[in-house]
């Protein structure tokens, strides 16, 4: 049977990109993403500390294939910081893909971060942007706060989650990633990939029946 983890005053549940355009009927679907909204409800109330982040970008954003001549969704690009992949159009702030699900019911979260925002930087991770050294400000906020261990719930698990996961690990902070509360988009085998690097980093994974809310 698997370990037991008790949800306390110093976690933190982060709860990721779980907004209209990455789930089925949106600009940049993750397949199955609108199931995981129920399993974060259930999880979210377990904990007493939810972070939400939000996918938020300008027009014309470099993640976008449109804003690049004769380049397609899921191509990459050479960006300034390195190989950067191509998107359909997603989360343009303001709209309505870019809004959190209507049915994710986390009204005592402490704090939406939004990233992406900065127009020739894309930002998979809460706590850097893709240049690997702009900070979002996450990691300052939750250590001011206390909190000491991070658990990852969201959407998409290869790539938000991933580099959440791995980014938090790199402040120092504990990580723990609930599985059947994320879902994947698997470009180019990402899905594997990602599954080896928690590995390699020794990042824990659960179940979100597993996780016991503390008193
Ligand atoms: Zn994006």
């Amino acid at each position: 049977m698997a370990d037991r983890v008790t949800a306390g005053d110093r976690d933190v549940l982060l709860v990721v990109d779980l907004q209209n355009d990455f789930c089925p009927g949106g600009a940049l679907a993750v397949p199955r993403g609108d199931e995981v909204v129920p399993v974060i409800n259930r999880v979210a109330a377990t904990f007493h500390h939810v972070v939400l982040t939000q996918d938020w970008h300008p027009r014309g954003h470099l993640s976008f294939a449109s804003t690049h001549a004769g380049k397609k969704p899921y191509e990459t690009i050479e960006a300034f910081y390195g190989p950067q992949e191509l998107w359909p159009d997603h989360c343009v702030q303001g709209t309505p893909g870019a809004q959190f699900r209507d049915d994710l019911q986390v009204p005592h979260a402490e704090l939406v971060l939004r990233k992406g925002y900065h127009r020739d930087v894309d930002s998979y991770s809460a706590f850097y942007e893709n240049d690997r050294t702009t900070h979002t400000g996450l990691a300052g906020y939750l250590r001011e706060r206390g909190f000491t261990r991070v658990f990852l719930a969201g959407l998409a698990f290869d790539f938000c989650v991933r580099y959440s996961a791995e980014d938090a690990k790199r402040a120092g902070f504990d990580v723990i990633v609930v599985d059947d509360a994320c879902r994947g988009i698997d470009i180019r085998g990402s899905i594997a990939a990602t599954d080896q690097l928690l590995a390699r980093l020794g990042i824990q994974r659960v179940t979100a029946g597993s996780i016991d809310s503390g008193a």
